[in-house]
C-alpha cells in the first residue's frame, strides 16, 4: 500500500500546508481520505491519481477543514469525466445530508454547465455511505483484496465521527482522523503497520492564552498521546500529521524526539506529499 499525505495542515492557513487530506493506494483502488483545503491541487503534484480515478472518498468527519474542498472534488470529478462516473462517498452518520447540503449549494453552477454542454445528461452522482462501526461495504473492494473498517473516534463534541483501517494483502493502514484516544481508535490501530494520526503540542499551545486555540486541547490527540497509542497498539510506522501549531518545512524534528520518548517504531513528521509505504 502507498501512501500519500497530500495535505497536512489544519483549519490555519499555511503557506506550505494544504488542509487535511490522505490518499491511500491499494490493490489498485486510489482511495482518498478527507479533502481539505487545496486536495486537489496536491492530488495533480503528486501525480499519482486524479479526481476522476478515486475509488472513493472516505470522511472522518464533517469539521470544515476535512471537507472544504468537497464541493470541489464533486465538480471537478464530474466535468472531467466523460462518462457518468459516480463518486462514491463514505462518512459518519450526517454525511448524506452534508452531500445534499452541498449539491444544493452548487445548483447554479450545475444549472450553468447543464445548459452549456449538451453532452452532459445529468449534474454530478453521489453515492453515500452512512458507516460507524464494522466493515465498509462498497462496490470493487472484495475484487481488489481490500478491506475497509470504519469504527468511531472521540472527537468531542464534535460527533459522531470515524476513523478507518484499510487492509491489503497482509498489510494494515489506520487512518485516525481527529480522535482523543478512545476504544474505536484502539481496535483502528491494533498491529497496523502505519498509523497516521492528526495531532498537536498542547504543551506550546496551552502557553499562547487565547481561549480559542486553548479549546483545541480538548477534543485531539496529543503527540504523546499518538506515540503512547501507537507503542500499546504494536504500531510499525506512527505518521504525524495535522500538526497544531504547524512546524515550519524541515523544523519537525522537536516534534519526532518528542514522540520517540514513547514509541520506538519509526516516526514519520508529515509534509505535503510525504509517501509511505507498507
Ligand atoms: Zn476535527
Ligand atoms: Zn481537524
Amino acid at each position: 500500500m502507498r501512501i500519500t499525505l497530500l495535505g497536512t495542515g489544519s483549519p490555519i492557513p499555511d503557506p506550505n500546508r494544504a488542509g487535511p487530506a490522505t490518499l491511500v493506494q491499494a490493490g489498485g483502488l486510489d482511495l482518498l481520505v478527507d479533502c481539505g483545503r487545496g486536495v486537489l491541487m496536491r492530488l495533480a503534484a503528486s501525480g499519482a491519481s486524479s479526481v476522476g480515478q478515486l475509488h472513493a472518498q472516505l470522511l472522518t468527519h464533517l469539521h470544515s477543514d476535512h471537507v472544504t474542498d468537497f464541493n470541489d472534488v464533486v465538480t471537478s470529478r464530474w466535468i472531467t469525466s466523460m462518462v457518468p462516473n459516480p463518486l462514491r462517498v463514505v462518512g459518519p452518520p450526517n454525511t448524506r445530508r452534508f452531500v445534499d447540503r452541498t449539491l444544493e449549494m452548487l445548483t447554479d453552477d450545475i444549472g450553468y454547465r447543464l445548459d452549456h454542454h449538451d453532452d452532459l445528461a445529468e449534474g454530478p452522482g453521489v453515492e453515500t455511505t452512512e458507516v460507524l462501526d464494522g466493515d465498509v461495504t462498497l462496490p470493487g473492494l472484495d475484487e481488489a483484496g481490500v478491506r475497509i473498517i470504519a469504527a468511531p473516534t472521540d472527537h468531542r463534541p464534535v460527533a459522531p465521527t470515524v476513523g478507518y483501517r484499510i487492509e491489503h494483502d497482509g498489510h494494515v493502514v489506520a487512518l485516525a482522523g481527529d480522535t482523543r484516544p478512545c476504544d474505536g481508535l484502539t481496535r483502528l490501530v491494533a498491529g497496523a503497520d502505519v498509523y497516521v494520526q492528526t495531532v498537536i503540542r498542547d504543551d506550546i499551545i496551552r502557553q499562547i492564552p487565547m481561549q480559542r486555540l486553548q479549546d483545541v486541547c480538548d477534543y485531539h490527540s496529543t503527540v504523546v498521546d499518538a506515540a503512547i497509542t501507537a507503542t500499546q497498539a504494536g504500531v510499525g510506522t506512527l505518521v504525524l500529521t495535522h500538526m497544531v501549531p504547524a512546524p515550519p518545512p524541515g523544523a519537525a524534528q522537536e516534534w519526532i524526539d518528542l514522540a520517540a520518548e514513547h514509541f520506538s517504531g519509526t516516526i514519520v513528521a508529515a509534509e505535503d506529499l510525504t509517501v509511505v509505504e507498507t
